[in-house]
């Protein structure tokens, strides 16, 4: 998934041993989730099915149909903001390679455009299947590394873990509770500079951030992000950051990008109609905008 993994496993000091093995247990979940969801290796099962764009149903695993399904409902709520079919769009601005120098013509957008939208996909759930247009590719960029956080945490709770924090690449999970009593607390990143511009405390779920500041080009004074809105084709513009805490870290995933995507208003919107779920989102101007939910605490400096 190109990114850093961080596990923490609490356990009485008496079964370090123990701790060893569940994290070598976490560690094969996420790989194996990567094995299958990669747009980086040449055979994980996302690229397979990439292939066979064009070409009718395709049978899937249950891992690849559930993360497709959240996409497909995710992609509902977000009026097409947040859209697994972007590849084409991400592909024409470089970023699968970080190789674009200048912003492409006009042309090349719209003719990315036409090949995006999750009416290309079709999902068949009786048969378990998924059928993709023509020339359409799917990214699960924007969603998979929470879905692998909560499997990582599912198996450290099978094997009666009593507290853990997963960290892939800031897809933050927890189980159970902090052994000193405190609620889970997250710094969260300045965008613009060297150190947090505050941070959030909750007691269970997940949280999640996406930013405009570990992708992105820069030409002409412009920078240009990683997240692009698919009904323009452009990388959206306007925000910095946006962190979500959710019930899963799934959900935590797809609605952080989907916020960068719809930006303050319509973003906080979204965060505010799934129950669980608070967020913030950060301009570019510095600006923060934030919406709370139960058990959830935000301290901004
Ligand atoms: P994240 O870091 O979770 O916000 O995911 C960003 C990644 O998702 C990008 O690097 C792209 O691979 C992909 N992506 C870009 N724009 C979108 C979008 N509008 N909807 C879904 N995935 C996207
Ligand atoms: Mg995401």
């Amino acid at each position: 998934m190109a990114t850093s993994l961080d596990i923490t496993v609490y356990r009485p000091a008496s079964h370090s041993a123990l701790a060893e093995q569940d994290l070598i247990a976490a560690h094969a979940v996420i790989a194996e989730i990567d094995r299958m969801m990669s747009l980086y290796r040449p055979d994980s099962e996302l690229v397979l099915l990439n292939a066979k764009a064009g070409q009718g149903p395709v049978s899937v695993s249950a891992p690849i149909f559930e993360v497709l399904q959240a996409a497909n409902s995710f992609a509902r709520r977000s009026g097409g903001a947040f859209d697994v079919t972007v590849t084409p769009l991400v592909e024409l601005w470089g970023f699968y390679r970080n190789d674009r120098v200048v912003v492409p013509s006009q042309d090349a957008i719209e003719e990315a455009r036409r090949r995006v939208g999750m009416d290309r996909l079709t999902i068949d759930a009786a048969a378990r299947a998924v059928a993709l247009a023509r020339e359409t590719a799917i990214d699960l960029g924007a969603i998979a590394k929470g879905y692998a956080v909560d499997r990582a945490i599912a198996e450290l709770k099978v094997r009666d873990v009593p507290a853990a924090l997963v960290d892939l690449g800031g897809n933050i999970g927890v189980l159970g509770a902090r052994p000193d009593g405190n609620p889970w607390k997250i710094g969260l990143q300045d965008p613009r500079k060297n150190g947090l511009i505050g941070s959030v405390s909750f007691n269970a779920g997940a949280v999640a951030t996406s930013g405009d500041y570990d992708r992105y080009f820069e030409h002409d004074g412009q920078r240009y992000s990683h997240i692009i809105d698919p009904r323009t084709g452009w990388p959206v513009s306007g925000v910095a950051a946006t962190t979500v805490i959710a019930p899963t870290a799934m959900a935590a995933d797809a609605l952080s990008t989907a916020g960068f995507v719809l930006g303050p208003e319509a973003g906080l919107a979204l965060i505010a109609s799934i129950p669980g779920a608070a967020g913030l989102v950060v301009g570019t101007d510095g600006r923060v905008a934030v919406q709370g939910t139960g058990g959830v605490t935000f301290e901004l400096r």
